[in-house]
């Protein structure tokens, strides 16, 4: 079956079977979790309004096996800014983390590779940019970002202070996360998650 669905009955969750995706229900929500080789995953669906009784409660994380370099990222920032004020999308393969860059159609409101499989199963992350424009998820990201599991980033604010937003996508199901559980962040990278906290907090707010 392609979708599971358990109870959390104790703290440590049972590991998952040959399922896509499993749906949690804990004390405190509805959660969706999925894993493969480099990542795994385990986000809110929808919160209780009370706690659940005779349930446990589920804490949500996103884990991958190794952080994204620096380097990468900086050489992200690079590129998207040399493409002016059109969007740029990247894919992030692992072992070792390197990019791809797709054969794409890049307008100033939209990015889209020329092959719409072109991402593949390797693509652990993908990455676009907003050009001059802030870094959050627009609608038409929602639509395009819906299948599968991966992690998606948004650059932003490139002329300014570069700004970063990274969120899981569990088939649709989406959940914002500290970049710095992603990426190892250059200096003066802003996670638009946490505007005002300082990097050193969310980075300790990471595991
Ligand atoms: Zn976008």
């Amino acid at each position: 079956m392609f979708v599971n669905h358990i109870f959390a009955t104790a703290p440590q969750l049972p590991p998952m079977g040959q399922h896509l995706y499993e749906y949690v229900i804990g004390s405190n929500g509805v959660f969706v979790r999925a894993k493969r080789p480099e990542m795994e995953a385990l986000i809110w669906v929808a919160a209780t309004q009370a706690p659940v009784r005779g349930l446990a409660e589920v804490k949500p994380y996103a884990r991958l096996t190794s952080r994204i370099p620096a380097l990468l990222l900086a050489r992200m920032y690079e590129m998207a800014y040399r493409a002016g004020n059109n969007e740029i999308l990247f894919y992030l393969v692992p072992n070792p983390w390197r990019i791809v860059l797709p054969e794409q159609v890049q307008t100033g409101v939209s990015v889209r590779p020329v092959d719409p499989y072109a991402g593949g199963a390797n693509t652990v992350v993908e990455v676009h940019s907003h050009h001059s424009m802030g870094a959050f998820f627009s609608k038409t990201d929602d639509r395009e970002e819906n299948t599968g599991f991966r992690l998606y980033t948004v650059l932003g604010n490139l002329l300014t202070r570069p700004a970063i937003l990274c969120r899981v996508g569990i088939f649709g199901h989406f959940w914002q996360i500290p970049a710095a559980w992603v990426f190892d962040l250059p200096a003066g990278v802003n996670d638009a998650l946490y505007p005002i906290l300082e990097y050193e907090e969310i980075e300790d707010a990471s595991y």
